[in-house]
């Protein structure tokens, strides 16, 4: 047996190519017949496994890949199918299995929401009846399948009883306690089912270690594990955490399972201190994440083979396990299709096959097979990149060191200020506006396109887009909206768009990563030192401004959400780079200002989402959030109207925060939870401008007046009707026009209802 081994605890599923996204998509349009899907998607599995096991991976995981989503794999295998679709027990088909992820005409899709602190999406399960049988051992068969077609012993892997419960909608009038116990003969028949078709480990996941747990918590995990533990005496748990280091390590180290996999990468070396410190059971396996399984930089190996050597000394022989830090789901599939990158750059970062390299070099020196020299290089190349002058902005550097002390603050308060911009802009009681973007129809992509593959010269896409300001602003013009804006017809992705425009970003090519369902998006890596460029929004606002004598709102991404939505650099603080991104954006809100853009809204969609997961970080994150928006924005005229927009998840835990932006006017999206948004304000004086979406976008239905009408009166038995605004949810981009001009047509004829009455 070697000293140490290596492994992986999830790859993409997405393919090189996002192949498995074209597959899906081609399925729900019709194309191609479910006996095709399921070849090609078979063909995709396979490859991943066999791409691991040639790396030299030696427990390489499956149950990993899936058709959309592993949590909604979780609960079909219980036959957890929401009651509004059609189930009658047994394996649950594909047909349904996609209802459930993206609904029918007749039954609307299961929630989708954010898996931890990711930008990864999952099926929210919803439990009404605690489920009594294992209806489909899904690991299973991929164990088999991988067995008999490539003759690889793998590693299954499944989430937790725990962490699913946790996951999910618990409707069964339970306690979280007794209905992860009904769940405990369903795992301990999937496990002794792997145990007698010959698995040597299987990985269960219960990442809810890595956020709050209470002793509850804690008891409940030795009760499972205990039993699971008989269920299958001869085949060996791996239980795995990820994202932070766990705040429980003696409770947890000591749980009935036979390893535990921990992040070594995250929360600054707290794990290594917890191992050294309390030690580790002798007999146990410590699955070590070491490599960074979230973020794209390559790691200094030979750093990393110091934390190998400390734990070798502790961990019993053979007993450690390399792996990364978490599934590589989060990050691309492979660095080698990146041809057009700067050298420097490919050389300094690391996806998927490039991570799992890094494993099996270090494995392989841990184990004497090859030389230490051998890890020199990744070294050399970190060194080169953290020198480069691209990291290194003198300028911006001294700009920060400057400023970072003292965030500032509007020199007069909100109710003064919203005042005298009131003065300048005279706007009606229940202002009306819009999110931003207006329908990104086919032939805006269509030109954008063409302009980007220099089909089409600058000259003549930058007309058409003015045309389509013009026709947008003359749209909102005769709708009689209040504060209009520009469309965003420029922009591809919100972040993109000025990560393209600012100094330190870079684009990949195939850097695709899976957001939710076929859905994969390609975030940009923050490399350098940012800065600002030259003015990236102000020809296209100021442009529409002069359409107009109504306010047109200039529209900017904030740094919080910019960063969120990246990869950003690992090798100065993480405020840090949110500073720099906030000071070139309050450069653009200067430049704003001097095109007489007086309304400015600094969306923030993604603020909530990079909450840490324990409490105890949270303070520390969300004042480096406020700090960073303030910066971008607290430094304008009093005239000036700052707006922020925010979207995708429930704000009550940060009202405080938000109050704490000190933005003249927000705008939330509340479809999703109207109520309890609302009840928020009721125990919190806000005393700034406020709009709580009155429709949702995400749908084509045009809403009826009454709709709109109850969520205002809703809105203002709390909120004052001085300070409310009224507008969609979020922006219109992926709507038609047709719908688009309909229902801002009931939204307006409802606020001048509504006018009459406050
Ligand atoms: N201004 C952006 C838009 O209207 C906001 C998008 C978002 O909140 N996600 O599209
Ligand atoms: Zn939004």
């Amino acid at each position: 047996m070697p000293k140490v081994r290596s492994s992986n605890i999830g790859y993409p599923r997405i393919g090189e190519k996002r192949e498995w996204k074209k597959s899906l998509e081609q399925f729900w349009a019709g194309n191609i017949s479910e006996q095709d899907l399921l070849e090609s998607l078979k063909s995709i599995r396979l490859t991943n496994i066999k791409k691991q096991t040639e790396a030299g991976i030696d427990l390489v995981p499956v149950g990993d890949f899936s058709f959309y989503d592993q949590v909604l794999d979780t609960a079909v295998s219980f036959g957890l199918v929401p009651d509004r679709f059609d189930y009658n027990g047994g394996k649950v088909d594909v047909t349904t299995y996609f209802a459930i992820a993206r609904g029918t005409d007749s039954a609307v899709a299961a929630e989708m929401t954010k898996w931890y602190n990711t930008n990864y999406h999952y099926i929210v399960p919803e439990i009404s009846t605690p489920p009594t049988s294992l209806v489909h051992n899904r690991v299973l068969e991929l164990f088999n399948e991988a067995k008999e077609e490539l003759g690889t012993k793998t590693k299954p892997v499944i989430i937790g009883p725990v962490s699913f419960v946790k996951l999910s909608k618990n409707l069964t009038g339970q306690s979280e306690q007794e209905l992860v116990r009904s769940f405990i003969p369903l795992y301990a028949t999937l496990l002794k089912e792997l145990e007698e078709a010959d698995a040597d480990w299987v990985q269960i996941e219960e990442p809810f270690l890595n956020g709050q747990v209470s002793n509850e918590d804690l008891d409940l995990l030795q009760e499972v594990y205990a039993q699971l533990d008989v269920a299958a005496p001869s085949l060996n748990i791996l239980l795995q955490t990820y994202f932070e280091a766990i705040d429980d390590y003696e409770a947890v180290v000591n749980l009935p399972v036979q390893g535990l996999g921990l992040d070594f990468v995250h929360d600054e070396g707290v794990s290594l201190e917890q191992v050294k410190k309390f030690g580790f059971p002798t007999g146990k396996v410590l699955a070590a994440g070491i490599i960074d399984g979230r973020n794209i930089w390559r790691a200094d190996l030979k750093e990393v083979k110091d934390i190998v050597d400390q734990l070798s000394v502790i961990v019993g022989e053979g007993q450690l396990i390399l792996q990364p830090s978490c599934s590589l789901l989060h990050v691309p599939v492979t660095v080698e299709l990146e041809t057009e990158l700067p050298e420097l750059l490919k050389e300094g970062i690391a996806f998927a096959d490039e991570k799992l390299q890094e494993l099996v070099a270090l494995t392989k020196v841990a184990n004497d097979e090859q030389d230490e020299e051998s890890l020199e290089k990744s070294s050399a190349a970190v060194k080169a990149l953290n020198e480069s002058s691209s990291r290194n902005n003198e300028e911006v550097r001294s700009v920060l060191a400057t400023i970072s002390e003292e965030i500032p603050t509007r020199t007069i308060d909100a109710p003064e200020r919203l005042r005298i911009q009131q003065e300048k802009y005279q706007l009606p009681l229940l202002p009306t506006t819009t999110i931003g973007s207006f329908p990104q129809t086919k032939e805006v992509r269509q030109q954008r396109l063409k302009w980007r593959k220099g089909e089409l010269n600058s000259e003549d896409y930058e007309k058409f887009i003015r045309d389509e300001i013009d026709k947008w602003i003359k749209i909102q013009e005769e709708l009689d909206l209040d504060v209009l804006v520009h469309g965003e017809f420029e922009r591809t992705d919100m972040v993109e768009f000025f990560g393209e425009k600012l100094a330190g970003f870079q684009f990949t090519k195939f850097g695709w990563v899976q957001s939710y369902g076929s859905r994969c998006v390609k975030p940009p890596i923050i490399y350098g030192d940012v800065a600002f460029v030259k003015p990236m929004t102000v020809k296209e606002t100021a442009y529409a401004q002069r359409q107009t004598k109504r306010p047109v709102k200039g529209m900017l991404t904030g740094p919080v959400t910019i960063f969120n939505w990246s990869f950003p650099r690992t090798d100065i603080p993480e405020g840090q780079v949110v500073n720099q991104i906030a000071l070139a954006l309050r450069k653009e809100v200067e430049e704003l200002e001097r095109e007489e853009i007086g309304v400015i809204q600094v969306d923030e969609p993604a603020i909530r989402e990079g909450l840490p997961l324990k409490p105890s970080k949270t303070k520390a994150y969300l004042d480096q959030s406020v700090g960073a928006f303030r910066l971008s924005t607290n430094t304008v005229q009093t005239q000036t109207q700052i707006h922020t927009h925010m979207c995708y998840s429930d704000f009550e835990a940060i009202i405080e925060s938000i109050d704490a932006l000190d933005a003249d006017v927000i705008s939330i999206e509340t479809s999703r939870s109207h109520g309890e948004l609302i009840s928020a304000f009721e125990d919190f004086t806000y005393n700034k401008g406020i709009g709580l979406g009155v429709y949702d976008i995400h749908s084509p239905r045009v809403p009826a007046q009454e709709e709109i009408d109850r969520n205002i009166s809703r809105a203002l038995s709390v909120l004052d009707p001085k300070l409310f605004w009224i507008n969609p949810d979020c922006g219109l981009k992926t709507r038609k026009e047709k719908e688009t001009v309909e229902a801002l047509r009931v939204m307006v004829n409802a606020a001048k209802e509504a006018r009459k009455q406050y």
